[in-house]
């Protein structure tokens, strides 16, 4: 964990020994938004006003010194649409298909997608979450890297397997010599799907079920139950107490993890950020805990510029 400026970020320590590489995974703490997306929300939402998320990309990346970097970012969809990121001649950011592009509607600066791949200094890839695992890419050898929103529809359709692959393609990456970092993101503790969401896991991985956690049922009247004993003691007759049934848990993790190494990542060179969002609703935005006024987070990774003059 990081604090410089009033804000709070963490780093992953594999990342932090290159000179030539930032990035960060933002928290909430600092930041001038309120409500329920309070603290230091950098993604436009709706519950929150734009001039608020600007001042908080501005403060978030001036404590970086990242101010003259170009932000690059997508339209993320949950899809594996996956794009190089380049800067033209006037500074501006070409985002080019690098594999499963996607039609796009005319009209729009940022393209569909949710991951970027870059071997370009000053150019800063960004991913937005709130609950979904911001996965980081890097290839300390060709000094290229990338960002990856990697929610339960994406790693089902393997996008963190995927934009791996794309490093391969076109930066000629070595998966042996690559380090990901797995920022905060909801953890298996919070994350209960439906019986439809482990049969996908199933039909697509061989080892999906060990993808899943047995908990017990989140009971949204459980706050209710415990204001109210009394009107629970006569529910059952007596000796026979009433178990929640189980339920799966989803361990995004753990999916990250699996593809990884699939697709050829030592293990040893990756790195988790332990924590929940859905658990620490002081540090981070959790769109489950919080529903959909909550903030976002971002994942930021950039290649350094070298300082001019
Ligand atoms: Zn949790």
């Amino acid at each position: 964990m990081v604090s410089r400026g009033g804000l709070e970020w963490l780093e992953c320590t594999s990342f932090s020994r290159f000179p030539w590489l930032l990035h960060a995974f933002s928290t909430r703490r600092g930041g001038v938004s309120e409500g329920r997306a309070a603290g230091l929300t950098l993604g436009f939402v709706t519950a929150d006003a734009r001039a608020n998320v600007e001042e908080n990309r501005q403060r978030f990346f001036a404590a970086l010194g990242t101010e003259g970097y170009s932000l690059a970012a997508l339209r993320q969809r949950h899809s594996t649409h996956i794009y190089l990121v380049m800067r033209g001649a006037s500074g501006q950011l070409e985002y080019r298909p690098a594999g499963f592009p996607a039609p796009q509607p005319p009209g729009h600066p940022l393209p569909v997608g949710d991951a970027l791949v870059t071997d370009q200094p000053g150019v800063l890839l960004s991913v937005r979450t709130a609950d979904c695992l911001p996965v980081l890419l890097l290839d300390p050898r060709r000094r290229a890297i990338a960002a990856i929103h990697a929610g339960w529809r994406g790693v089902l359709h393997r996008v963190v397997e995927k934009a791996v692959g794309t490093m391969r393609a076109v930066f000629g990456s070595d998966p042996h010599q690559l380090l990901a970092a797995l920022g905060p993101g909801i953890r298996a503790c919070c994350y209960e799907v439906g019986e439809e969401v482990v049969a996908a896991f199933c039909a697509r991985f061989a080892q999906g079920e060990t993808f899943f956690r047995e908990a017990l049922r989140e009971n949204p009247s459980a706050s209710f139950t415990a204001r109210h004993p009394q009107l629970f003691l006569s529910g059952q007759p007596p000796g026979h107490l009433t178990r929640p049934a189980p339920a799966p848990h989803l361990d995004l993790v753990a999916v990250a993890e699996a593809q990884l190494c699939s697709a050829g990542l030592r293990p040893s060179n990756i790195q988790v950020a332990d924590f929940c969002t859905a658990c620490r609703t002081d540090l981070f935005f959790s769109h489950r805990r919080e529903g959909k006024g909550t903030g976002r987070m971002m994942g930021v990774i950039g290649i350094r510029q070298e300082p001019r003059g």
